[in-house]
């Protein structure tokens, strides 16, 4: 079925507030399998309500307005519905009884203005709203079906969710499902071009990429008629995409690279312990995040200044003499030193140049060196990041962290 939003509001035209209630009715439909191939915001005007209902009713099959069944003369949706598919409202008893109940148990008279929520399109079925005085609206005309839902989002969530999902979930025989890969360590292009044959030739489930600040995320998604089959189908195309692209598929879905190294650090019963420069406590404050983190995660020091890596860390006053405080050397003394300090199994460390200012032509803004101790061992990785500062210091976290996982699994 081809379904379209059409939210109704002065204030959204003009930035006021975010047309939330579109980003939520077109995620729960997607999940119904209804294709949604137009949202529309149209501000308070009778004449434009009602033409973007008419477009509506003729170019898809589903229509959901939200906003505009308030009691004032600027709520409009119902009278442009009505006006778009040349049909009168009739005044609803038993709406008019609930909405005089609900204003006698508060105490106060019912304003005759909220009479007009009582009024409804002849042939309409209510959708009841316990948490506002505004019915819902559901119409079905020459096999076009209309539904008005209210603007607050506390009146509009439940009132799907009880009566308009039901209603389309009893009328829809596939369901879409949706999946999102988690990559990291490959641009987007490179992504693509890896899989160029799986890109060229979907049709069910489809696959699209999302490019993140310094991560690929493709989604997936699978249309068929149960929950299982979808599942299916999806884990058959991850299991495609992992082949291809390997170890720089890190999760799925909501989890984020700082879950990921956790749960492989709990797993192998492994702790780490951290000495950021550049990153202000950016990496320990991502891993933090992660609750059940102190299973693993020691302590994360911010030495800021020289002084700092060489009281705390051990870092020798020769070296950052002769090399600088970023440097391979640094990064290298660094890791060792909190990898001592901590008593952990890993020390992981970060020292770079987030700029805008502060880089030369042989250390320019962006340079940064990551220290890995580990094992007896101490690596040291140079990089190079493009961008603001937030952007460095931010791609910067993700190595960091994508490299802990790399050892890790
Ligand atoms: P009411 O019965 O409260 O008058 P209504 O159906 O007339 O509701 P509006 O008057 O259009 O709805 O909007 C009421 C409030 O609902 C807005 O001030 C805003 O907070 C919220 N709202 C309206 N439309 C949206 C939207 N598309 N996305 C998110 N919030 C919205």
């Amino acid at each position: 079925m081809k379904c379209e939003i059409i939210a109704v509001g002065t204030e959204l035209l003009l930035g006021n507030i975010l047309n939330t209630n579109a980003k939520y009715l077109s995620e729960k439909l997607a999940e119904l399998g209804l294709e949604v191939y137009y949202q529309t915001v149209v501000g308070d005007n009778l004449q434009r309500v009602s033409e973007a209902f008419k477009k509506g009713v003729e170019r898809s099959d589903v229509v959901i307005a939200t906003g505009g069944l308030g009691p004032t003369d600027d709520d409009l949706t119902k009278d442009g519905l009505c006006q778009a598919l040349g049909i009168s409202m009739l005044l609803h008893e038993p709406t008019l009884t609930k909405i005089e109940s609900f204003f006698k148990s508060i105490d106060r008279i019912m304003p005759e203005c909220n009479k007009r929520q009582a009024y409804i399109p002849v042939g309409s079925i209510i959708l009841e709203n316990n948490n506002g005085t505004a019915p819902g609206i559901l119409l079905e005309v020459n096999g076009k079906i209309s539904v008005l839902l209210p603007g607050p989002p506390s009146e509009l969530i439940p009132m799907f969710e009880n009566s308009v999902y039901p209603f389309f979930k009893a009328r829809t025989n596939s369901i879409l499902k949706s999946k999102m890969i988690r990559i990291v360590g490959v641009g987007e292009s490179a992504v693509q071009e890896q899989l160029r044959e799986i890109f060229d030739n979907q049709s069910n489930p489809t696959i699209a990429p999302y490019a993140k600040s310094g991560e690929v995320h493709l989604r997936i998604t699978a249309k068929a008629e149960t929950i299982e089959t979808a599942d299916k189908m999806l884990y058959e195309l991850e299991d495609k995409v992992r082949d291809i692209i390997g170890n720089n598929v890190y999760g799925c879905d909501n989890e984020s690279l700082e879950d990921v190294v956790i749960g492989l650090l709990q797993n192998s019963n492994k702790t780490i312990s951290l000495a950021e420069s550049c990153t202000g406590g950016l990496i320990s404050q991502r891993l933090t995040n992660v609750s059940g983190a102190s299973k693993c995660f020691m302590n994360g020091i911010v030495t800021y200044s020289n002084e700092a890596k060489q009281r705390f860390l051990r870092v020798k006053e020769d070296t950052l003499l002769q090399h600088g405080a970023v440097s391979s050397e640094t990064a290298y003394e660094m890791a060792e030193g909190i990898k001592r300090v901590s008593g952990t199994d890993i020390g992981l460390a970060i020292t770079g140049i987030a700029g805008p200012t502060g880089g030369t032509a042989e250390k320019p803004v962006g340079l940064c060196y990551i220290g890995l101790a580990y094992n007896d061992k101490v690596e040291t990785f140079k990089l190079m990041f493009a961008g603001n500062r937030e952007k460095i210091r931010w791609n910067a976290s993700i190595k960091a962290l994508d490299i802990v996982r790399r050892i890790l699994i």
